[in-house]
């Protein structure tokens, strides 16, 4: 024993003679550690209850808080009820009405379908279940101790929750002010209230009333909701876009505001909040809104729940489309159109796109015009990676470079010298010639411009990238035709299980194939051609990347910017390419619009000036 009283080191966490024997949890530390993950606060516990409320069809949903929920959440409402033999399983994890099957799972049209919250909010509060099926002669009441007895109440379900986290006060320290949470809860109601204008919703805090809605016309509720200012500054939207239904209402840029407090995005009457949806919201505003400034706005898509997965996070806030390219595009181009100004001459804006109707057995996606992050990245027309030209002829200049060395290709094009003047004005100089597939050689008012190609164009491509990152993008993800699986180390693997969102946000899409072999579905788009060797390396260095960075415990930023540099160099050109004049101007032409391109990503330099007068010297010549 040591000074302290406690046991040593090697006991406790299992040196190797005291290791721990396996256990299994107790059913009831399972339940609290998964509470967790889906019930962090009072509001999280008032959206699941009203997500019940609304999948058993209420038509009158009333909440009433205590102490901004802390003390108490009670939810009413006047739907189907559960029937008295199964009010015991209603509590119990993984136990559900809504879904039999996984076949279920993939149309589920409910708010809920996992079975768990009733089950987790059980494990971290006192919950009792008032309720009465239509059939049923009187209501039945489970308390917090299991104990069935008789109630009087019409049909419908109340559901009471006390003293949350009462039993973990690590997690109770976590809660804010009373006040706080109640906003927050108040804000789940709004949300629901938002999406289920068919439903009337009634919210009491300590006896007095602090928000009613009633059933009406989506219009009507969404005005009272998001309030008078948002909707005079508002348009109307309602598109359909092959199988996605949008409409809502986009906030004038003028009407911007300095906080993304107004800013609802729906899928499927589920409130989300989703980074690709987003970033196609916010780039159609992008010529007209200062970076600093919020557009407001409330959209509700609707689409087949084949095509969305909202299978992907404990509180289902986030969701993944089965095309997620074709709906940011649909999105985007729906709100451009709805806030361009109507000119009685102009013809209506095209129409974007159609996406695929059904899913198809491989990725197809229709043609698309350049997307916002393609034109971020200067990448005016990228080639599908399943579908790229081979050879760089009649491409241009800079796209060419990101094609795949051809052995022996001729030069694709012509050079064409500039205009003297012009190119006398280039700090990099002119173009004169490639020479070990490394370098090129340039022409400058100085003398000699010498670069390292690889270094300067992965500079290039990780500045584009960290841009469209700070835009608050995900790296747009190109579905790869054939996906490539690869055989990966545990460690691997635990990464990719651990690191899904930062993966979706690279654009990699991951996932486990078998016991040790990963698969890669989607990779960044902006990648060039490359073979399944190539992108099994990439995914693999990424994953070194997250793995390391979680093991440094380094801020998500810094992991990020290291996981850029690994796409960077790969999306870079290789050392051994040839490069015709023009592609090579190009590249020196994006070196002097790059920020910081004196310097690879490594910290070499990526090019050096010899004078004349250096070079003069090199040759004993004195001027
Ligand atoms: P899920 O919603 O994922 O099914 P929950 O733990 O939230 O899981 O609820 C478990 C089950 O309890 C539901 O599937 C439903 O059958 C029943 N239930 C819960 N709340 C209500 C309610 N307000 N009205 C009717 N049934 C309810
Ligand atoms: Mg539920």
């Amino acid at each position: 024993m040591s000074e302290t009283g406690h046991a040593p080191v090697a006991d406790r966490a299992g040196g190797a003679a005291g290791r721990r024997r396996i256990r299994e949890l107790p059913d009831a530390l399972v339940s609290q550690i998964a509470a967790g993950e889906v019930i962090d606060r009072p509001a999280a516990v008032v959206r699941e209850l009203v997500d019940n409320a609304l999948d058993a069809g209420a038509t009158q949903v009333t909440v009433r808080l205590l102490a901004g929920g802390v003390r108490s959440i009670v939810v009413e409402d006047d739907g189907c009820g559960v029937p008295l033999e199964e009010l015991p399983l209603a509590l119990k994890r993984h136990a559900t009405s809504k879904i039999a099957s996984l076949a279920d799972l993939e149309s589920v049209m409910t708010m809920g379908f996992r079975g768990e919250a009733l089950a987790a909010i059980a494990s971290v509060a006192q919950v009792t279940i008032s309720s009465r099926t239509a059939d049923a002669a009187h209501a039945w009441r489970l308390d917090s101790g299991g104990e069935i007895t008789p109630a009087a109440r019409g049909v419908g379900t109340t559901v009471e929750v006390q003293e949350l986290f009462f039993s973990t006060p690590a997690r109770r320290k976590f809660l804010k002010t009373d006040a706080t949470e109640l906003s927050h809860g108040l804000e789940a109601v709004r949300r629901h209230a938002l999406a289920r204008p068919d439903v009337a919703f009634t919210v009491w805090h300590e006896g007095r009333l602090l928000a009613q809605w009633r059933a009406g016309a989506a219009a009507q509720r969404r005005a009272e909701v998001l309030g008078a200012e948002f909707t005079a500054a508002s348009r109307v939207l309602t598109v359909q876009r092959g199988p996605l239904l949008i409409e809502g209402r986009v906030g004038q840029p003028e009407a911007a505001r300095s906080r993304a407090d107004q800013q609802y995005l729906f899928v499927n009457g589920r409130f989300v909040r989703d980074r690709l949806l987003a970033h196609a919201v916010r780039s159609a505003y992008e010529d007209q809104l200062h970076g600093s400034r919020q557009p407001a706005y409330a959209l509700f898509l609707s689409i087949a729940p084949e095509l969305v997965d909202v299978n992907v996070h404990p509180t289902k806030i986030e969701v993944r489309f089965r095309d997620g390219r074709a709906v940011h595009q649909a999105l985007r181009s729906a709100v451009e159109d709805t806030l361009a100004p109507t000119r009685a001459n102009e013809a209506p804006p095209a129409e974007a796109p159609a996406l695929p109707a059904a899913p198809a057995a491989g990725p197809s996606l229709p043609p698309v015009s350049p997307a916002p992050w393609q034109r971020a990245l200067g990448l005016a027309e990228p080639a599908p990676v399943w579908a790229a030209p081979h050879g760089a002829g009649g491409l241009p200049a800079w796209q060419a470079l990101l094609q795949p060395a051809e052995e022996g290709s001729p030069a694709a094009a012509v050079a064409v010298a500039p205009p003297a003047g012009e190119a006398a004005a280039w700090p990099l100089g002119r173009a004169v010639a490639q020479i070990g597939g490394v370098y090129i050689l340039a022409e400058n008012a100085q003398g000699l411009v010498i670069v390292d190609m690889h270094a300067a164009h992965e500079r290039i491509v990780y500045e584009k990238l960290k841009r469209s990152a700070a835009a608050g993008a995900a790296i747009p993800a190109q579905p790869l035709l054939v996906p490539v699986s690869f055989a990966a180390t545990a460690a691997e693997i635990a990464v990719v299980e651990s690191e899904q969102a930062a993966l979706q946000e690279l654009g990699l899409d991951m996932g486990l194939l078998g016991a040790s072999t990963l698969v890669l579905r989607s990779a960044p788009a902006l990648l060039p051609l490359a073979d399944a060797a190539d992108l099994a390396e990439l995914a693999r260095r990424v994953l070194a990347d997250l793995a390391q960075a979680e093991r440094a415990g380094s801020v998500v930023q810094r992991a990020r910017d290291e996981v850029l540099g690994t796409l960077a160099c790969h999306a870079a050109v290789r050392a051994n390419r040839r490069l015709t004049l023009p592609e090579m101007d190009a590249l020196l032409r994006e070196m002097e619009a790059t920020e910081r391109a004196d310097t690879c990503n490594h910290g070499r330099p990526t090019w050096r000036q010899l004078s004349m007068k250096e070079l003069d010297g090199l040759f004993l010549r004195g001027r």
